[in-house]
């Protein structure tokens, strides 16, 4: 069982558009695998702040909102499991401080 997760920002009042990234995946037994967004956050740290930010909302793929403490929760604990070295090829992850990063789209 896996949920992605999407962060929606530049909300505009008056018609409702916006722009959304795809922020990563939570795969059960797996650690968080985050997609690189590095002009939004290039860390763990720039990712917490980038998704507290208020004018930034978080959907999973079945569009309930989730709160960023949640998230960030979710991620933490997910980090004593099994790592995407052993599925991945290093040229698409990236590992910055044991957070593992996907550089390419995927779902
Ligand atoms: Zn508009």
């Amino acid at each position: 069982m896996s949920t992605n997760y999407y962060a929606r920002f530049g909300i505009c009042e008056k018609c409702g558009r916006y722009d959304e990234i795809h922020l990563g995946k939570l795969s059960t037994g797996w650690k968080f695998l985050f997609r690189w967004n590095s002009n939004q956050y290039a860390d763990i740290y720039s990712f917490a702040k980038f998704i507290n930010r208020r004018d930034v909302k978080i959907y999973d793929e079945n569009e309930e909102k989730i709160e960023p403490e949640r998230l960030l929760n979710l991620i933490g604990k997910s980090q004593s499991l099994k790592s995407h070295h052993s599925e991945l090829d290093g040229y698409y992850l990236k590992d910055i401080k044991g957070y593992e990063f996907m550089v390419e789209d995927f779902n």
